[in-house]
């Protein structure tokens, strides 16, 4: 019998089995109360049940009480989250007014200091460090009704983890389970787990390795999923259908999030359709298609009469679950007889199996982007696309941006209001670029880095 935990957030429970939550973020800054509170209005009646906002400043968690009232002045009740990242301080404050914090064991605690942190007792230390600083924070919760979400990043794992196993599934797992030790040490069970990577199958190898932990510990935690820096357009929403659709198919998720580098509000109704296909609460039987009769790893899907996000949802999540079965390393999509060239193309990319273009990584940006994301990934991806192979991060910030630019070729990475910094790999080649010279600066650099040449021939 498995103990099985739920988390109350505001009215909201997560992990009753019943329906799987909708969630998104804000990207406005969130020491502008006006623009954050009318982005959460838009959200809420877009469908949106729970919104993240950042949360970098002790001000900032105040405001979040603000926006709580004037939410609440008109009627709206939706839960608000706050997402912290290196700062232990204000997560406390904002423990106070939020309903649930998000915290990311990469960063709550400190960077290493020496090589002997890796020692035995270096690690006990640090173990020591954390527990010392969720116990405060776990107080406040306690008394405030204020829920958890354990935040893994594959881009951002702690150098603990990084050094004991590696950028990997496993690195998320056993990240995710020190802070679930210490939280259950505590007797603190509002807490819910997310294991999110921008490679799709290095989250579901994630969330099936927790999935399995959990059965085999004898409990359980509310599961949130999502692609982080999945980008834009339907690069990023066939990541999200094959990461989550494929996920909540095995009856793996309570909670989801399509992160886009587009308006937020753009993320809710796909996120809504993934939900209602494939959030049925039992493991939904594998779909049925057929092999190519002289070649056994193309396989063909054929589709009639759906319309364009349910066809490219439909065929995202089955070759994904037919994937990792039979392991097929081709794929012809067809739609009443017509055949989908790219969207095939598009599904291989995002599985890792075939590139056939550059390959975008890009954050949903958030009250840190001080210049205009969505534009600027457009603008990359226009004058980049072609270049097969090339990998590029368009990041919102330096703060969490160059850490999570999953060992793109290039970075180009919000420096500040109106800046932009260009990377190589994480080696920083121009700095403070006015953004609207930066994508030039950007193409300049590939083609002088020899990759525009080598990849056009
Ligand atoms: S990388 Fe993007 S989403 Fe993450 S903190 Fe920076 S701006 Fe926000």
């Amino acid at each position: 019998m498995i103990e099985k935990h739920k988390a109350g957030i505001g009215d909201i429970l997560i992990g009753d089995n019943k329906d799987v939550i909708v969630q998104s973020m804000t990207n406005t800054d969130t020491g502008n109360i006006n623009s954050s509170l009318d982005q959460i209005v838009e959200l809420a009646e877009a469908g949106c049940q729970i919104v993240r906002l950042t949360c970098r400043t002790v001000k900032e968690a105040r405001n979040l009480k603000v926006i709580k009232e004037l939410l609440s002045g008109k009627g709206i009740e939706t839960p608000l989250v706050a997402d912290i990242h290196f700062m232990p301080k204000v997560a406390e404050h904002a423990a106070l007014y939020a309903d649930k914090i998000r915290i990311n064991p990469g960063n709550f605690v400190g960077k290493r200091k020496s090589k002997s942190s890796f020692s035995d007792e270096g690690i006990l230390s640090q173990k020591n460090n954390i527990k010392q600083r969720l116990t405060s924070l776990v107080e406040i919760c306690k008394r405030n009704s204020t829920s958890i979400r354990i935040g893994v990043n594959h881009g951002s794992l702690s150098e603990r983890m990084m050094f004991a196993y590696g950028n990997t599934a496993k690195g998320m797992l056993e990240s995710a389970l020190e802070f679930i030790d210490i939280f259950r040490e505590l007797k603190f069970h509002d807490l819910v787990i997310s294991l999110k990577a921008s490679h799709v199958p290095t989250m579901t190898e994630a969330n099936r390795l927790i999935h399995k932990e959990f059965r085999h510990r004898g409990f359980a935690y509310p599961l949130h999923l999502g692609i982080t820096e999945a980008g834009s357009g339907m690069e990023a929403r066939v990541k999200s259908a094959a990461g989550i659709g494929s996920l909540l198919a095995e009856n793996i998720g309570d909670t989801i999030r399509v992160s886009l580098t587009e308006d937020p509000v753009d993320e809710i109704p796909f996120a809504k359709k993934l939900i209602a296909k494939y959030a049925k609460r039992k493991i939904l039987p594998m779909p049925r298609f057929t092999e190519n009769i002289t070649d056994s790893q193309e396989l063909k899907l054929n589709y009639n009469n759906l319309d364009k996000d349910d066809l490219l949802i439909s065929a995202s999540v089955d070759f994904t679950r037919l994937h990792n079965i039979k392991a097929y390393k081709k794929l012809k999509v067809f739609h009443n007889g017509k055949e989908q060239d790219e969207l095939a193309h598009t599904i291989l990319q995002a599985l890792g199996i075939k590139y056939s273009k550059a390959e975008f990584v890009a954050c949903p940006s958030c009250g840190r982007t001080q210049f205009n994301i969505i534009e600027e990934l457009k603008k990359v991806k226009e004058k980049t696309s072609h270049l097969k192979g090339l990998k590029i991060a368009v990041m919102g910030c330096i703060v969490n941006g160059i850490g999570e630019m999953a060992g793109a070729d290039f970075g180009y990475v919000g420096a500040g209001k109106g800046k932009v910094n260009i990377y190589r790999g994480k080696l920083l080649i121009a700095k403070n670029i006015n953004a609207e010279d930066a994508v030039d600066e950007l193409v300049r650099l590939i083609r002088q880095c020899g990759h525009i040449q080598e990849k056009e021939n």
